[in-house]
């Protein structure tokens, strides 16, 4: 950490405001991300989203269960589906470590993931014949079993591959994506061979405890 000396008269500040908006529901009529109406509380649309799946097949059949009247014209990569319109067996909200022991330990998911089956079925708010609930799967305990240990060594090893960095160019690449929850006073300076992190001081505030 290191704090910017500034001499000379006036002293200036400069306050630098980030703001995170979580991305809107795509599905027409859902409210999910939106603002609350005037009376509601301010957490009554918060919603987590997923973006559409890149494989093709898979997105497609994403395309063919929402009812074609509440998609856009435009289908564009931005956009997102929230969590309403997916069985809750599909949203992955937790880390499963299976132990040597036989138990299993548990921590929860920065933001959840969608199982790779899910598919987007529930359309609440609209009328009933447009949800199309998949039926239950019957699978042996010991496939389930095998298929979310697979699942959770995958998502481990996608997280620890998310987290590594391969070489400056990969961590100036991203560096913006990685630094989204530092405090907001923490400004980055991304240039071809370095990247500064600035941390502003009103100095004002230091010296003389003012506001
Ligand atoms: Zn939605």
């Amino acid at each position: 950490m290191f704090k910017i000396e500034l001499s000379g008269s006036p002293i200036h500040t400069l306050s630098v405001i980030c703001i995170l908006v979580p991305r809107k529901c795509s599905v027409i009529g859902c409210r999910g991300n939106y603002e609350p109406r005037k009376g509601e509380s301010a957490d009554v649309n918060k919603v987590s989203v997923f973006r559409f799946p890149k494989d093709d097949q898979k997105k497609n059949e994403w395309l063919r269960k929402i009812p074609q009247d509440l998609l856009p014209g435009d289908i564009t990569d931005d956009m997102v589906v929230c969590e309403k319109h997916f069985e809750q067996r599909f949203i992955i909200r937790d880390y499963v470590y299976p132990q040597p022991d036989g138990s299993a330990f548990t921590c929860p998911c920065d933001s959840p993931a969608l199982d790779t089956e899910a598919v987007p079925t529930l359309f609440p708010n609209t009328p009933k014949y447009l949800s199309s609930p998949l039926p239950p799967k019957r699978k042996a305990p010991e496939e389930r079993r095998a298929e979310v240990a697979a699942r959770d060594e995958k998502r481990l090893r996608d997280w620890m591959d998310s987290d590594t960095i391969n070489g400056f160019d990969d961590f100036a690449a991203n560096v913006s994506d990685k630094s989204s929850s530092m405090r907001t006073e923490w400004m980055i300076v991304n240039k071809s061979d370095l990247v500064l992190f600035v941390l502003l001081v009103n100095i004002t505030s230091s010296l003389y405890g003012g506001p």
